[in-house]
């Protein structure tokens, strides 16, 4: 049997895959490898939702990591000042503001490497996070570097729907992007949130010098958990003038086949909605400056959450009243909250193989 049928009549996510598999299903032809993705978009969600999330940076800049793309290390000059952690109250009229524009998702970004010795900046988070679940009953995701076991916990007990630890990419060419800590570490943070019983966010960086080998890497990396991560956020690079990596890229010539081209981030979405059937392929950085055709074949491919409104982090965000009038051109209804988090979920067995039709009113 192909990779491709393996992907499609399977009755829940597998977590076997190799990569020879992976690579089998990146490289079939783009036309095919995005009608079969669509197929199985339909057949684990909804085609017509997409979710809408907010992210807020809750302490901007100075961070000790030296991830060569981010305006937030301390290493690198890149203008941005560094700010203390935010107050609950400022937290909650972005949440507010957030909620009533429709995003359904708030999460909250903190430039740290870690959550060590970081006890009363933990009781400020958690106490964000429960109010706003509480208060706003909106799902809550936080960013705070990499935390242990016990931290985890407490996250979880605050009420925290899911935590964001991206593997940026590839293990192979993850050393030439982040030096401070390694892949494994990353790993570890991964695993810990999901003995909490958290959902995990984890994704990848999209243009940052690699090759598509290094994208059949991560793909391997992430689908091959034990659990998938609930969220896959896909980010596409903006390169950040007086970060390494801006300049590092500048430098590749033009056909160098370490530039990113569309083509090669629609066929990660389509390998990863094939692969990781059940989670959410959430559009993140750099969908600002994306045409809106190019947005609309990412959702083709089985995307399905954005991040919408102000800002994202320290970078640009596609505001509430644009991403709005996209949804309702092509049908689009925001995803309601605490829908589908369980990415382990099977799908009846006689549905398994038939595409499922859903209406615009449904
Ligand atoms: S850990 Fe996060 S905030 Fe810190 S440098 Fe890396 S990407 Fe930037």
């Amino acid at each position: 049997m192909s990779a491709l049928e393996i992907a499609r009549t399977a009755n829940a996510p597998l977590n076997s895959w190799t990569k020879e598999q992976i690579k089998e299903i990146y490289d079939t032809p783009l036309m095919e490898l995005m009608h079969q993705a669509q197929l199985q978009h339909r057949k684990y969600h909804n085609p017509l939702e997409v979710q809408m999330c907010s992210l807020l940076s809750i302490k901007t800049g100075g961070c000790a990591e030296d991830c060569k793309y981010c305006a937030q290390s301390s290493k690198y000059d890149t203008g941005l000042k560094a700010e203390k952690l935010v107050q609950v109250d400022e937290v909650m009229e972005k949440a507010r503001i957030a909620k009533e524009n429709g995003s359904t998702r708030f999460c909250m970004g903190a430039a740290w490497r870690d959550m060590k010795g970081r006890k009363s900046g933990m009781k400020r988070i958690t106490e964000m996070i429960s109010r706003i679940n509480k208060e706003l009953g909106m799902e809550t995701c936080v960013t705070l570097g990499m935390v242990d076991a016990d931290q985890a916990k407490e996250l979880k007990a605050a009420g925290l729907t899911a935590y964001n630890h991206n593997i940026d990419t590839s293990r192979e060419h993850y050393p030439n992007v982040i030096t401070t800590r390694t892949f494994d570490e990353r790993l570890t943070t991964i695993k810990n949130v999901q003995a909490a019983g958290l959902q995990a966010c984890s994704g990848a960086i999209l243009g940052l010098g690699e090759t598509t080998e290094d994208h059949i890497s991560f793909l391997h990396t992430l689908s091959t958990m034990e659990r998938h991560p609930e969220s896959f956020p896909v980010n596409r690079l903006i390169p950040i003038p007086g970060t390494p990596m801006a300049d590092d890229l500048a430098k590749l010539p033009e056909n160098s086949p370490r530039k990113l081209q569309f083509d090669k981030m629609l066929k990660v979405i389509c390998t990863a909605r094939l692969i990781m059937p059940g989670s959410k392929i959430r559009l993140s950085a750099g969908r600002y400056g994306m045409k809106e055709h190019e947005q609309f074949l990412c959702f083709m491919g089985g995307a399905n959450a954005i991040f919408t409104g102000e800002k994202m982090l320290t970078t640009m965000c596609n505001g509430w009243d644009e991403d709005k009038a996209m949804f309702a051109k092509w049908g689009i209804k925001p995803m309601a909250s605490f829908r589908r988090l369980d990415n382990t979920m099977k799908v009846p067995s006689s549905e398994a193989t038939k595409p499922v039709y859903v209406s615009a009113s449904s």
